[in-house]
């Protein structure tokens, strides 16, 4: 791997890794660019792995894995619980990594730092907790034991909007279950990925128990871990799109899957709700990361009485935010992963503005360096533009008006989508109500931020399978297996 430019006068030398990291060694190589996507400038170049270098990274995970799930939980633990200190004492140098090659804003940057790292503590605490059972038969023929053991190794999979957290998010809980593994980062924001496993390496991770390699051929490398029998898990975070691919290509294997996906989160905002609580919540729900968030809103359904005061608000405040490179510390909204991400927001909302919405403020792609697109209201949006339907992993709020709440539910599920979504009002018994009718996986009500390590992270429908963090994560990574014991 080769820096270049600005990011040696950013990042801290100690993170900057070598290459691919198989068996605990370094591989240096070249061929995958990282850009700036602030200017368009290459920050750096990380190796490209070829399958036959997948296969020696799973190689390298088997041989650690009989000593790595006979290492005591408590051993697991503490060097989990270092990992996370070694986060904690590297904040600042990591999200300045993500500003740089992500583009998200340092204060987005530094809150992701910091929710990453938690699962690593998170999952310290949790692998001193691993359940178990004890029953008897209803017949009384016999007793009925369970244990949890390490599914196995694990592939996991990461997207580019949360280079850390996504990681850490699956690498905690398999380590903290006895799994090694081998993740495979977004090729757009790989050096966070790295930079952690250094750190890793640092906490005591063993060899072979993380491995780490970037490539352009995902499906090819990936598709030949998931023939390879030792392989017993996938964790995959992205594009429903690519997630249908692969749930597919596991099936031939028959490997364990879990996979969080793509969002269209409706955030639904009642005539009784406290107007500016409900445009903080907005503002937390569609701009973090600039909008490139799962779970960030992508519909809000807004109640007649309350629409235009909210529309004025919403406006006001998306118009005032300061754009900029996500590493200048007065940016509070910084470019998009790549032009290809600006070109296809701008689609949206061009198409959306045919058919009749209204930008109150923003509308189209900023000229010049970088991919930006600036924060953008839409008021008066049809229902059924495709607007509505896609993820627009951007800052852009279309707003739609609705009267009942009958049509707020029904407009909130009129989607193949199922992650997220927000509810604003002041009588919690409409709010419970209404979440009851919700197809969702997690709900915010009367909060725009819903993510936490401790709580179960997934969505229904097409927006995934199982859950990442709280007590039930790393079950992800075990098999029961029962035992009948008559004594
Ligand atoms: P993506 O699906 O394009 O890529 C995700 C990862 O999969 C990357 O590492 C990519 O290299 C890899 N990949 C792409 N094609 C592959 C293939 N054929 N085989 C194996 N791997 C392949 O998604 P993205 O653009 O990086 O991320 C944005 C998407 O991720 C959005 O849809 C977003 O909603 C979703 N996301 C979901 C969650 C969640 O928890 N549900 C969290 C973050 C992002």
């Amino acid at each position: 791997m080769t820096f270049q430019g600005q990011i040696s006068g950013y990042a801290d030398p100690a993170l900057h890794a070598q290459g691919l990291y198989i068996g605990g060694r370094w591989e240096a190589g070249t061929g995958i660019p990282v850009y700036n996507p602030a200017t368009g400038d290459i920050l750096a170049e990380v190796p490209d792995a070829a399958v036959d270098d997948a296969l020696r990274a799973v190689d390298a995970a088997a041989a650690a894995a009989a000593k790595w799930r006979a290492t005591p939980p408590r051993q697991r633990s503490e060097i989990l619980r270092r990992w996370y200190q070694l986060m904690a004492e590297h904040a600042e140098e990591l999200a300045m990594l993500i500003a740089l090659e992500n583009g998200k804003a340092l204060p987005d940057a530094r809150g992701e730092v910091a929710y990453a790292a938690e699962f690593f503590r998170w999952y310290a605490e949790e692998a001193t907790r691993i359940p178990g059972e004890f029953r008897h038969t209803p017949s009384g023929s016999h007793q009925i034991l369970v244990d949890h053991e390490p599914i196995g190794i694990s592939v996991l999979i990461t997207p580019w909007n949360f280079p850390a957290a996504m990681a850490t998010r699956k690498i905690g809980p398999a380590l903290a279950a006895g799994c090694t593994v081998i993740l495979k980062p977004a090729s757009e924001t790989p050096l966070t990925a790295y930079a952690m496993a250094r750190l890793g390496e640092e906490a005591g991770v063993p060899a072979g128990v993380v491995n780490v390699l970037t490539t352009r051929n995902p499906a090819a490398v990936t598709n030949a871990m998931l023939a390879d029998p030792r392989v017993r898990k996938l964790s995959f975070t992205g594009s429903t799109g690519v997630g249908r691919g692969l749930l597919a290509e596991a099936a031939k294997t028959v490997v364990s899957c879990s996979m969080e996906l793509g969002g269209n989160a409706p955030f639904l905002v009642f005539d009784d709700a406290d107007l500016n609580a409900a445009l903080d919540g907005a503002m937390v729900a569609k701009m973090r990361n600039a909008g490139e968030a799962c779970t960030a809103a992508n519909r809000f359904y807004v109640q007649a009485g309350i629409h235009d005061a909210f529309v004025k608000g919403l406006t006001e405040r998306m118009a005032n935010l300061k754009m900029g490179p996500g590493y200048d510390a007065a940016t509070q909204c910084g470019p998009m992963i790549t032009q290809k991400a600006v070109r296809k927001i701008d689609q949206l909302v061009t198409d959306a503005i045919k058919l009749g919405a209204r930008a109150t403020t923003g509308g189209a792609p900023l000229e010049g360096t970088g991919y930006f697109y600036p924060p953008t209201v839409l008021e008066n949006v049809p229902v059924d533009a495709a607007i509505a339907a896609e993820e627009i992993f951007g800052p852009v709020a279309p707003v739609y008006r609705f009267e009942t709440e009958a049509e707020a539910i029904q407009l909130a599920n009129d989607t193949e989508y199922g992650l997220a979504a927000y509810i604003y009002t002041a009588d919690l018994k409409r709010a419970m109500r209404v979440g009851k009718g919700i197809e969702t996986g997690m709900l915010g009500i009367n909060r725009g931020l819903m993510s936490d390590p401790a709580a179960p992270f997934g969505g229904v429908k097409q927006s995934g399978l199982g859950r990442e963090g709280g007590v039930t994560g790393i079950l992800e990574f075990m098999e029961a297996k029962y035992y009948a014991v008559e004594f």
